[in-house]
């Protein structure tokens, strides 16, 4: 619960590790990154996380999940 929780919330600005963002909007996306977690980001954040978050494949790969 608290885990789906926290997964349907932006964890923007841009998803650094162990500096999780406080944004807390509802999640619309979700970004591939290389080895790593994907990304779930708000419209807001979408542009950020995708210049400035870690592992973030290029082309993007943008999932719409809600
Ligand atoms: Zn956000």
């Amino acid at each position: 619960m608290t885990d789906r929780d926290r997964a349907a919330s932006c964890q923007g600005p841009y998803g650094v590790e162990g500096d999780p963002g406080d944004c807390g909007d509802p999640v619309r996306f979700e970004v591939s990154r290389h080895r790593r977690t994907p990304l779930r980001v708000c419209p807001v954040h979408l542009g950020p996380a995708l210049l400035l978050a870690e592992g973030v494949l290029w082309p993007p790969g943008i999932s719409l999940i809600r």
